[in-house]
């Protein structure tokens, strides 16, 4: 009998002190379990806790600087969430081809916007090999023209209709020449780093990139930059790349032209002398020729010109976005 008391208290004593138990595990366990996110079709449920480093990779993306451009202005498109160049099929801008080169770790594209591309927006398509697109859109405004009346130089026979019509056809047959050369694209990039002015010292711009240059009836967009530059000064490699043009035109006067890979090419116009030879490999910073007065110029000076893809874009907007500041 002792013993059956005993037992029916214990058990009792162990049934009142059951109910705050359960009591508390009611209140902390429900809501934690509550708390847990439900999976849905569109946000499929993720175990944080057990997701290994290589899914937190961002997804992958295209930025083009800068955001806003016009006519014959170079862009860098910038390709993240990829670490190396091997997945991309393709990359293009409104259907034609751009190179991706590694850039400080990055993967990135020059683009030089046609000065004569209408204005709008075109799309950038970078293709994968497993077949996903990836799109973005480059908006390209209408540059300005200005235009600006000049003499044929003397030394090209002034302004008389005969030297007009010369000016006219060797002009063309110039720009051929000019054309098959900066239109052949090396599959190596060539230079590295940034690029450097090809004068020392802090040169200054007597003449920009794209007005109208009105001789008579011809008119010819200015297709450079001109630097101050008295006859002889030295002219420098803005970087490493080989010379695929040293001798001269009738209007460019004595020309070097650059190849630094991948279809972008520096030309350095009006020399008075070249000591660059064809096929040579420069460094950055070899001096190449000295400035001077040849050709279509009217007093001594430096006359760049930048090419991407073929074409001529503005060499002081290509310094501000690959140039040492
Ligand atoms: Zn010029």
């Amino acid at each position: 009998m002792l013993m059956e008391k005993l037992y029916n208290r214990v058990m009792k004593l162990l049934l009142w002190s059951a109910i705050p138990i359960l009591f508390l595990a009611t209140y902390f366990i429900v809501p934690q379990l509550k708390s847990q996110p439900e999976a849905t079709l569109e946000s499929p449920l993720i175990q944080t806790e057990e997701s290994s480093p290589i899914s937190t990779v961002e997804p992958v993306s295209l930025s083009v600087f800068p955001t806003t451009l016009i006519q014959g202005e170079p862009a860098r498109i910038t390709i993240a969430g990829l670490v190396s160049a091997a997945p991309i099929q393709s990359l293009t801008l409104d259907d034609k081809p751009l190179s991706v080169f590694v850039d400080e770790g990055r993967l990135v594209a020059l683009v030089g916007i046609d000065p004569h591309k209408k204005p709008g927006v075109y799309p950038i398509v970078l293709t994968l090999e497993d077949g996903q697109k990836i799109e973005e859109k480059i908006e390209v405004g209408k540059r300005t023209v200005a235009t600006e009346e000049f003499d044929i130089p003397e030394q090209l026979g002034g302004n008389t209709p005969q030297a007009e019509h010369e000016l006219t056809s060797t002009l063309a047959q110039d720009t051929v020449i000019l054309n098959s050369i900066t239109t052949t694209i090396s599959p190596e990039r060539l230079w590295s780093g940034q690029f450097r002015l090809p004068l020392n010292g802090s040169p200054t711009v007597t003449d920009v990139y794209g007005y109208s240059r009105q001789t008579g009836s011809v008119s010819l967009m200015h297709q450079g930059t001109d630097f101050r530059a008295s006859e002889g000064t030295s002219v420098y490699a803005m970087n490493s790349g080989k010379v695929v043009f040293s001798k001269s035109f009738r209007n460019y006067g004595n020309t070097v032209i650059i190849d630094h890979g991948l279809g972008l090419m520096t030309l350095y116009m009006h020399l008075s002398e070249t000591d660059a030879k064809l096929g040579d490999s420069v460094e950055k910073g070899d001096l190449i020729a000295k400035s001077g007065n040849t050709g279509y110029s009217l007093g001594p000076h430096l006359h760049l010109s930048v090419r991407i893809g073929g074409f001529s874009i503005d060499p002081q907007k290509f310094l501000e976005l690959m140039g040492s500041r």
